[in-house]
């Protein structure tokens, strides 16, 4: 008899964005003529930007033309791309070889495929408030789960201590949802505990774009010791615009070894196998990003979800609101006010000014008290929304 993967008899629906979906629908039923401001979406609002606009025409060109036309491209990611990334990370001081350098869909894929390299016995230690598919991809892989709660105590970024025992360890910096952002103090010390322990970091650097303070690590391989205790997986998800275009990478170092077993050749096994790489037009268009050109008009875009952030963390500074995120990062994560509920939250603003958030309580239990606000909206409602919310708060 076939018998299925039973883990997924163990993962627990996620009603977050359905629920908030049908308390919208329900909301513009009785109220057709009220426009909602949405600060709740993590995808981008803005289009891609000309550099990679131009390259993905180019690039569509040149398969057009015999002597310029690509079949199947190498699994691990085209030369030209794992060069430019490298070099994108070697003008930052971190050393990479290209070959460190894979090139993925995006960093969802990865996040989830890369624990093919890993044994189920392994337990993974999972922060939260958190991202949902880092505990979706290991309860389907029938792995066990540390949960570690954050708190408003330690910023939403706790460090490790004995009590702590896990082989795998999730770190989301700058973090969705809380937008909190390790210092490379704090880092050193998850990258020194991990050595220690013979543990592997997985670290999420899908919103690194969005350090403006330079302090700051944009990637754990800016740590000493990472190199023998680190996978980074990235996204030009919300670097550059990619969520419908897709393309991510992932930085295995070559001497990333456990029992004997070198991890950035088993990776390379891996998708020789299971992939036959990311189509030529996207690795082309992606290479404009880390041009000069490409770099100047991403963070054009990037500075007006900054702008976006700036309005709101000013309506919250005036209202009292403590708040993370901001920003290093496209979100803002803010206590409730009035001692509110996340969903008591949720609906308050939906039915007072029709603005639209994520309740932090999705994001795991100990984001109850908790609401983000994206910064990935139009500047336009983003503006109203912030008067609105200053305007209404400030009268309870
Ligand atoms: N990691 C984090 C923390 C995210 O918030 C997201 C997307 O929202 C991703 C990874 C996925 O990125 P991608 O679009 O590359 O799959």
């Amino acid at each position: 008899m076939l018998i299925p993967n039973m883990n997924y008899s163990h993962m627990k629906d996620s009603y977050l964005f359905y629920n908030i979906a049908q308390k919208v629908k329900a909301y513009s039923a009785a109220h057709p003529d009220e426009h909602i401001y949405r600060l709740g979406i993590g995808d981008v609002s803005l289009p891609l930007c000309d550099a990679v606009i131009n390259g993905l025409h180019k690039a569509a060109d040149d398969q057009a033309d015999p002597a310029t036309f690509n079949g199947y491209m190498p699994e691990c990611g085209a030369p030209f791309l794992r060069k430019a990334v490298a070099d994108h990370y070697r003008s930052r001081g971190v050393q990479l070889t290209d070959e460190e350098v894979f090139i993925s869909s995006g960093a969802s894929d990865e996040l989830g495929d890369v624990l093919d390299l890993f044994d189920r016995v392994n337990r993974s230690l999972i922060i939260e408030p958190a991202y949902p598919a880092y505990v979706d991809a290991n309860v389907m892989g029938g792995r066990e789960i540390v949960h570690l709660p954050s708190s408003k105590e330690n910023g939403f970024l706790p460090l490790p201590d004995d009590s702590i025992s896990a082989e795998l360890i999730y770190l989301c910096s700058p973090n969705n949802p809380t937008g909190a952002v390790f210092s490379k103090e704090q880092l050193k010390k998850w990258v020194d505990f991990a050595n220690a322990r013979g543990s592997v970091i997985l670290f999420d650097a899908a919103y690194e774009a969005f350090i403006e303070d330079d302090t700051l690590p944009r990637s754990i391989f800016e740590i000493e010791g990472a190199r023998t205790c680190a996978i980074e997986i990235c996204s030009l998800s919300k670097t550059a615009g990619f969520t419908g275009t897709r393309l991510g990478y992932t930085v295995i170092p070559a001497e990333l070894e456990r029992c004997g077993m070198n991890l950035n050749a088993m990776w390379v096994r891996n998708r020789t196998t299971k992939t036959n790489g990311v189509s030529y037009i996207i690795q082309r268009a992606a290479c404009e990003v880390f041009t000069s050109e490409g770099q100047a008009q991403i963070h054009a875009n990037i500075e007006i979800y900054k702008n976006n952030a700036r309005t709101i963390m000013q309506a919250l500074d005036k209202l009292g609101i403590w708040y993370t995120g901001g920003k290093n990062a496209p979100y803002i994560w803010l206590k409730c006010p009035n001692g509110m509920g996340s969903w008591e939250f949720f609906d308050f603003l939906l039915n007072e000014v029709q603005v639209v958030g994520t309740p932090g309580e999705g994001f795991g239990k100990c984001g109850e008290g908790y609401f983000r606000f994206s910064t990935f909206g139009s500047p336009e409602d983003t503006r109203i929304a912030a008067e609105m919310i200053a305007k209404r708060l400030a009268e309870i």
